[in-house]
C-alpha cells in the first residue's frame, strides 16, 4: 500500500494554511534568539520567568549530573527514583500546600496518568470545552462518560452534573487557559462540583510561577485548598524553565497514582539532573518576586499599547496575550510579516483553537525589556496597518 493518500491529505492541509512546520532554534531560550540562522526577538516561549537559561539552574543541572548521572535508568517503581526526585517531590508538596506530590516525565503524561488512574467506564468526566488537549485525551482514553461544559460556565456544569448517575464524577479544567490566557472561574466551579459530590482536577501549567502568592498558582490565587481542588497538576516546562510535571494531593491520591497511573509506572523516570535543576528553579520562582512584578508591568504595558492600536485582545491577566485575527491564512500572513521584521510569534490555528478564531499567541517573559516590548508594538502597528485590520 502506498502513501499517496497521506500525500494528498498533507497537500490539502497546506492549501488551508494549516500545515505545521518546525523551526530550528540555535540559541538558548531568551527574548533574543537565533532561529533558522536568523536573529529575532521572540514572543512565543512559555519561559515566563526567564528561568530556562538561568545560571543557577544550569549549575544545578550540572551538579545533579555529577551526583546522579544523566539518565534516570529505570522507572520510579524499579530503580529509577533518585534522591533528587524525592527531594523535589517533597519541596513541591510544600510549595502547593498538599501532603504529597508525584513527579511525571511530562504534563501530557501526568494528565493521562491521573485521570486514568481515577476513572473507568463506571464514571463520568466533565471538561471545560477549551481544556488542553492532554486533558481531553485523558478523559477520552479513560472510557468514562465524557462531557464538555461551556467555557467557564458553572451553570452549564451544574446542569450536566445534575443529570449524571455515575460512581465517580471528575470535573477537569486548566487553571490558566493555554490559548486564551484567562483564569478558570474556580470558586464557582468548585462550589458546583462540591454540591454534586464531584472531585475537581486543575491543570495549572501556565499558572504556577505567574499567578498566586510566591507563584503558587491559580488555586492559591482564589484561596482554595485541597478540599476544593483534590487533584492539582503542574508542569515544569513553563515558568519553572525545566521539564516534567507533578500531581499534588492527598496521601490516598498519590498512593493510588503510584499503584495505577500507567504513564507513571511504565516509563523511565525523568533525568535526575533535571530534578536537581528544578529544585533550583523552584527556589528562584518563589523568592524572585521581582520577576512577577516585571511580568505584570509588561502585561499592562502591552495591553495598553494594543488598546491604543485598536488590536483585539482577549480578557487575559496573564503573560498569555493572544491577538485574535480570525482566519488561519490571515494569522499566517501576519506572522510572516512580523517575521520579516525580525519578530517571532506563533500563529495558533484550528484545530488547536476553533474555526475562525485563529490568533497570534503573544507570550511575555520577565526577561523581556520595555524596549523590546515597544519594538513589538511598533511592528504590530506597521503590519496591521499594512493589512488593514
Ligand atoms: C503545556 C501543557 C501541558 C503539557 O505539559 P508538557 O510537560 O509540556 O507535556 C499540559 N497542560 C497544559 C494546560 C499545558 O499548557
Amino acid at each position: 500500500m502506498s502513501f499517496d493518500q497521506l500525500g494528498a491529505e498533507l497537500q490539502a492541509r497546506k492549501k488551508q494554511s494549516l500545515y505545521r512546520q518546525r523551526r530550528i532554534l540555535q540559541s538558548p531560550q531568551a527574548p533574543e534568539v537565533i532561529v533558522d540562522g536568523k536573529a529575532c526577538l521572540a514572543f512565543c516561549s512559555n519561559d515566563y520567568l526567564g528561568l530556562a537559561n538561568h545560571p543557577e539552574v544550569i549549575a544545578a543541572l550540572k551538579q545533579g549530573a555529577d551526583l546522579y548521572g544523566v539518565g534516570g535508568g529505570a522507572s520510579h517503581l524499579v530503580n529509577g527514583h533518585s534522591q533528587a526526585h524525592h527531594a523535589l517531590e517533597e519541596e513541591l508538596a510544600e510549595f502547593t500546600g498538599r501532603p504529597r506530590a508525584l513527579l511525571f516525565s511530562t504534563g501530557y503524561m501526568a494528565n493521562i496518568g491521573a485521570v486514568n488512574a481515577l476513572l473507568d467506564k463506571r464514571d463520568a468526566v466533565f471538561q471545560d470545552r477549551i481544556n488542553h488537549a492532554s486533558l481531553l485525551d485523558a478523559g477520552l482514553l479513560s472510557g468514562a462518560r465524557f462531557q464538555r461544559f461551556l467555557h467557564n460556565d458553572a451553570d452549564n456544569l451544574d446542569n450536566r452534573l445534575q443529570r449524571t448517575e455515575a460512581r465517580r464524577k471528575l470535573v477537569v479544567c486548566d487553571g490558566v487557559f493555554s490559548m486564551d490566557g484567562d483564569l478558570a472561574e474556580l470558586p464557582a466551579i468548585c462550589q458546583t462540583s462540591a454540591a454534586h459530590n464531584a472531585w475537581v482536577m486543575v491543570d495549572d501549567a501556565h499558572g504556577f510561577g505567574c499567578v498566586g502568592q510566591q507563584g503558587r498558582g491559580t488555586v492559591d490565587h482564589f484561596d482554595l485548598g485541597s478540599d476544593q481542588v483534590q487533584v492539582l497538576v503542574g508542569t515544569l516546562g513553563k515558568a519553572f524553565g525545566t521539564s516534567g510535571a507533578f500531581v499534588a494531593g492527598s496521601e490516598e491520591l498519590i498512593e493510588t497514582l503510584i499503584q495505577h497511573a500507567r504513564t507513571y509506572i511504565y516509563t523511565t523516570s525523568m533525568s535526575p539532573a533535571i530534578a536537581s535543576a528544578t529544585r533550583a528553579s523552584l527556589k528562584l520562582l518563589q523568592q524572585d518576586e521581582w520577576r512577577r512584578e516585571k511580568l505584570n508591568h509588561l502585561i499592562q504595558r502591552f495591553r495598553s499599547g494594543c488598546e491604543q492600536l485598536g488590536l483585539p485582545l482577549m480578557a487575559s491577566p496573564t503573560p498569555i496575550q493572544p491577538i485574535l485575527v480570525g482566519e488561519a491564512d490571515r494569522a499566517m500572513a501576519i506572522s510572516a510579516a512580523l517575521e520579516a521584521k525580525g519578530i517571532f510569534i506563533g500563529a495558533i490555528r484550528p484545530p488547536t483553537v476553533p474555526q475562525g478564531a485563529a490568533r497570534l499567541r503573544v507570550t511575555l517573559s520577565a526577561s523581556h525589556t520595555d524596549e523590546q516590548l515597544d519594538r513589538l508594538l511598533d511592528a504590530l502597528s506597521d503590519v496591521m496597518a499594512g493589512l488593514e485590520v
